[in-house]
């Protein structure tokens, strides 16, 4: 499959794009993850990006675009990719859309994970994370603790994200309402947009196969 997946943060976009990497092996690619793990290398764009991330701000277009001009051209994303917190502005998205057609590869859909505020503002705030890059399994304290705090597949101590204070939170929301929810009416207009209206991720994960399935 090639798919984006769109939504507020605290969403589901994490925990459905894991889900659906089992369906056909498509990889999952969160722009998140790897610039939590170009922080925790302590590389040149870890730094830069870092002061970005705590604050809950974006980081510049162009260094994302810099980054995923690479990694969609690994040879893991030949089977497929689910594209996880990118684009997230208007000028990524245009960007994305360049390189797919010089890549000569083209999207299934859009899937917008609609989510009530309510909902990730409680997800956000009792979410916790494997602090293994190469895992980064996600839990939550209320529904899904990890034992001993400990993660159940690598072991791993799982850990709040240094972004997820409740300053940062709420700055993420509004940044996603300013930069990210226009999103949605940019891939509706070009006609690839699917909505997903639920609370669950389960069962997101059902109708994106059936949609995929046709
Ligand atoms: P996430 O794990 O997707 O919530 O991303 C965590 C943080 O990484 C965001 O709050 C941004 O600071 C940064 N980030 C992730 N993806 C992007 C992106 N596509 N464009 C700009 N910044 C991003």
């Amino acid at each position: 499959m090639r798919i984006i997946l769109l939504g507020a943060p605290g969403a589901g976009k994490g925990t459905v794009a894991k889900l659906l990497t089992d369906f056909d092996g498509s990889v999952q690619i969160s722009t998140g993850d790897i610039l939590r793990s170009e922080v925790r290398a302590g590389t040149d764009l870890g730094k830069e990006a870092k002061e970005y991330m705590d604050r809950g701000d974006l980081v510049p277009d162009a260094i994302i675009m810099k980054m995923m001009e690479g990694r969609l051209q690994e040879p893991d994303c030949r089977k497929g990719f689910i594209l996880d917190g990118f684009p997230r502005t208007i000028q990524q998205a245009k960007n994305l859309g360049e390189l797919l057609s010089r890549l000569q590869v083209r999207l299934d859909f859009v899937a917008n994970l609609e989510v009530p505020r309510e909902v990730v503002l409680d997800r956000l705030t009792t979410r916790r994370t494997c602090s293994n890059p190469a895992c980064q399994e996600i839990y939550n304290i209320k529904t899904k603790p990890a034992p001993g705090g400990k993660c159940e597949k690598c072991g791993s101590p799982v850990v709040q994200r240094d972004d997820e204070t409740e300053a940062a939170i709420l700055h993420r929301l509004d940044t996603y309402t300013k930069k990210t929810a226009p999103l949605v009416d940019f891939y509706r207009k070009e006609g690839i947009l699917r909505d997903f209206v639920s609370v669950s991720s389960a069962e997101t994960v059902q109708a994106i196969k059936r949609e995929l399935l046709g």
